[in-house]
């Protein structure tokens, strides 16, 4: 934890806080059946796409796979970016489940052991919602288009399912980094070889200003996108177009005060 940051001062802040278990618990019904949904998707074009399978073309597996896979860690990154940076939590009242989401980002700077008791369908349950509309565009493409078609974009489609997979569970490589110990022992073993986001790279993000290593599924993504500071420059352009500020509204949730209107919202 970062010295200086106070948990108890996030802990007694209700509008950092908020009630985000009780907010779980009522959608958990809901996250229960995106989860679902996602994993129903992700089987089912699973079972398509081996059907289709060209066995001539078998050595680009590995290549499109890691390519999916960095595009996915790229992608987390993005997310969580996006969130961290330009969302303020209390502009957000218009949908609850995006305010809740958004409020989280800030929660977890200041108390990042609270993920910890989230169960899988909580974890996961509202990032897979946003891997819904490529996954069911490859379904139905795999389903009715032509033989000529599937094989000249097969390999777009198994990138596309990639990079659904796992960005849809991107929270859950994020909590098994700091669950440390507690997390499986598969996700230590590729934790160590920095497959799965390592703990003590994902710890950079955890030091003020929040602002570095963004992504959160391998991690690997962070060293081109911190080396040559494109968050700094989107931030920037962003900034200048919209005439706005990055994360204007991060200190309300560190330091507990209560939050202000932002001249530009
Ligand atoms: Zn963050
Ligand atoms: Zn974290």
């Amino acid at each position: 934890m970062v010295p200086g940051v106070k948990n108890e001062v996030m802990d007694s802040n209700p509008y950092a806080e908020g009630d985000d278990k009780a907010f779980d618990a009522g959608y958990h019904s809901f996250y229960k059946f995106t989860v679902t949904t996602f994993l129903l998707l992700t089987v089912w074009n699973l079972n398509l796409l081996w059907s289709n399978f060209p066995i001539d073309q078998a050595h680009l597996v590995i290549t499109v796979f890691v390519a999916g896979f960095l595009f996915a860690d790229l992608c987390s990154g993005l997310n969580h970016w996006f969130m961290d940076t330009w969302l303020p939590v209390h502009t957000l009242g218009f949908c609850p489940l995006l305010q809740h989401v958004v409020r989280s980002f800030r929660l977890h700077h200041a108390v990042p052991y609270k993920f910890g008791s989230s169960d899988f369908y909580a974890t996961n349950g509202k990032d897979v919602i946003m891997v819904f509309p490529p996954l069911a565009a490859v379904m139905l493409y795999l389903r009715f288009a032509s033989s000529a078609s599937i094989i000249a974009n097969y390999w777009w489609c198994v990138f596309a399912c990639v990079t659904s997979f796992f960005f849809g569970l991107n929270s859950q490589f994020h909590k098994y980094a700091h669950q440390k110990k507690k997390a499986p022992w598969f996700a230590q073993v590729l934790q160590r070889i920095h497959i799965f986001l390592p703990p003590s790279h994902h710890n950079v993000h955890h030091t003020l200003p929040y602002d570095r290593h963004y992504c959160v599924i391998s991690g690997l993504m962070n060293y081109p996108m911190d080396v040559l500071r494109i968050w700094r420059i989107m931030e920037y352009v962003i900034g200048k177009i919209f005439r706005c500020q990055p994360r204007s509204d991060d200190a309300h949730h560190r330091y507990g005060t209560p939050p202000k209107q932002n001249k530009h919202d």
